[in-house]
């Protein structure tokens, strides 16, 4: 059957392959009582399903990496003997018969349990062991439901599988980062949520928010994804295949062309110069940022460092990823941000989940209360700071008590890396993140005592109109063009810009092209996004003129009707 789904469009382009459904099956178990005539009929239910799930894994022999061959065979290895443990198999049969319950949840009940024991293991190795389990429980699970996980045809088909999910962590997302897909699907998120960042940043077509794909997909269905309109077709009929298909290249000759903007300079018809900066989560992002001609990395989220492990990255381990960045940039400024870690990107140390994180123990909140953790990062970076053009950022700070508490550990680092005699640039810029209103209504303290400042205006937005942005069900109240949000734009840029203190935009906003000459007008020159867009907001740039810019810009801001603010943005982008 074919049919549509839409959702909200984060990175452009056009994918065509097949599903791949992410299984968060485990998380979706209900749990009913069977009548005593069908126990025997579900036990052999879950017998099928372990047989099959065996086939599926042996099958999946056939196809293993001619890479880590060996790495291969021991993970199959070890996933056929966790099938057949006691504790799942036999376990969930006893279960079933004893308490006359279905198969899904007998096997989850004794999944968890088995989880916990795995948890109480000292020897780390053994501790994570417990993701097999739940793999491999989730792919009985799947063949439950009436979607087994399918083994892919040949290794070439691997490049065209578009992941659905019901959700994914940026955490889990970032570890996907090598592995070969094209699109990515999921029901819930916002477009600036941290997973979707995270997707943009793949340079790959993702449509979220789409509340019932995982659901209404089925494993190998053909996908069409329009990155742009954030539109999915299921099962296309073949004309559209061939129309999407011609899309696709016309979409990859655009990129293509784009790329010979690489070294032009970013400069407005009227001879403005706009610095283009690229966002990271990892230095091993650089190459993409060069590949794009950015002048510099105006946001590293270096909280990325920090997920996917059990330990925590220590003072040297830090060091190297801050100097390889700042070293890597050739002399080009690097903009490192303090761990924004909290919220939507929890550490597995994390003792507690705040009731709503957004609002709780995030980024500064987070450092200034765990002194030992911030020191050894801010160490960390002031020693990276010695080997090129560093800046520190620092997230979420509401005002001055928060940025002389900051400035305070940063001046000790200094002292104590002196008095060890361990190098660092002594001048190195510090700087403040504008994302929550506090901040933006109390610029004097920012521009008194930091070097520069970077408007985060995925939080500033979620911030100042109450939307949680991991939350597809208020993503449509996301507005950048809020008159309280341009307001508060307009000010801090004017504020930053009369102090000569440098300011410029990190949020996804600044890689909108649909903003980039209202941030223009509003008086900003330098933006950071996602490496993968800066050509063409570059090619916008060139074709820009301030004078003609200015004029419209003061009319949407001075007014307040939505459409008449979307009339006036179109004749800006005219
Ligand atoms: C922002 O809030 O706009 C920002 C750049 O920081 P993050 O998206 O990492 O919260
Ligand atoms: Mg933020």
């Amino acid at each position: 059957m074919s049919f549509a789904l839409h959702g909200l469009p984060v990175s452009r382009g056009i994918a065509i392959g097949h599903a791949h459904l992410v299984s968060h099956a485990v998380l979706e178990v209900t749990h009913y009582v069977l009548p005593k005539h069908l126990v025997h009929e579900e036990v052999a239910r879950l017998d099928d399903a372990l047989q099959a799930t065996r086939q599926e894994l042996l099958a999946l022999r056939e196809y293993r990496p001619q890479l880590a061959a060996a790495e291969f065979d021991a993970f199959l290895d070890l996933h056929l003997m966790i099938l057949d443990d006691v504790h799942i198999s036999s376990a969930a049969r006893e279960m079933i018969q004893r308490e006359h319950c279905n198969a899904e949840w007998a096997l989850k009940t004794q999944m968890e349990e088995l989880v916990a024991q795995f948890e109480a293991f000292e020897d780390a190795y053994l501790r994570e062991r417990k993701t097999d389990v739940i793999q491999v429980v989730e792919r009985i699970l799947k063949t439950l439901s009436g979607h087994p996980g399918h083994v892919p045809p040949d290794s070439l088909r691997e490049a065209s599988l578009i992941l659905v999910a019901h959700d994914v962590s940026p955490a889990d997302l970032i570890q996907l980062k090598p592995n070969q897909f094209s699109a990515i699907l999921t029901d819930l998120g916002g477009a600036t949520s941290h997973t979707a960042i995270v997707a943009r940043g793949l340079n790959k077509p993702c449509v979220v928010g789409l509340h019932h794909a995982r659901e209404l997909i089925k494993d190998n269905d053909l996908l069409i994804i329009d990155g742009e309109q954030g539109v999915v077709l299921v099962n296309p009929d073949k004309q559209l295949v061939a129309e999407y298909r011609l899309r696709q290249s016309q979409f990859d000759l655009e990129r293509q062309k784009l790329k010979r903007l690489k070294s032009a300079h970013a400069n407005t018809l009227d001879g403005t110069h706009v610095e283009l900066h690229a966002n990271i989560e990892m230095p091993n992002d650089l190459p993409e940022v060069k590949e794009n001609g950015a002048t510099g990395i105006g946001l590293f989220r270096s909280e990325f460092l920090f997920l996917n492990r059990d330990t925590l990255p220590d003072e040297e381990e830090q060091f190297a990823a801050y100097r390889s960045a700042v070293e890597g940039m050739d002399g080009l400024p690097v903009t490192i941000r303090t761990f924004d870690l909290g919220a939507d990107k929890q550490m597995k140390q994390a003792v507690r989940v705040a009731s709503n994180p957004a609002l709780g123990l995030r980024a500064i909140r987070l450092c200034l209360a765990e002194p030992q953790l911030f020191r050894t990062q801010l160490r960390a970076l002031l020693r990276a700071s010695a080997y090129g053009n560093m800046k520190i950022l620092v997230p979420m700070l509401s005002g001055l008590a928060e940025i002389n508490q900051t400035l305070q550990f940063i001046s000790q680092t200094k002292h104590e890396l002196s008095a060890q005699g361990i190098a660092f640039d002594p001048n190195v810029p510090i700087g403040g993140m504008i994302e929550i209103p506090a901040a933006a209504l109390s610029m004097s303290a920012f521009l008194k005592k930091l070097d520069f400042l970077s408007i985060g205006t995925n939080d500033l937005i979620q911030y100042t109109l109450a939307i949680d942005r991991t939350d597809e069900e208020v993503a449509h109240l996301y507005d950048p063009l809020h008159p309280s949000v341009l307001y508060l734009l307009a000010h801090v840029i004017g504020q930053a810009n009369n102090a000569n203190v440098p300011v410029s935009v990190c949020g996804e906003m600044a890689g909108e092209l649909a903003y980039t000459r209202l941030l223009l007008g509003l008086g900003l020159r330098q933006f950071s996004m996602n490496p993968g867009q800066l050509l063409a907001t570059k090619q916008r740039i060139l074709t820009s003129s301030l004078p003609d810019i200015m004029p419209i810009t003061q009319k949407i801001l001075h007014s307040d009707d939505p459409l008449r603010m979307q009339e006036l943005l179109a004749q800006l982008n005219a």
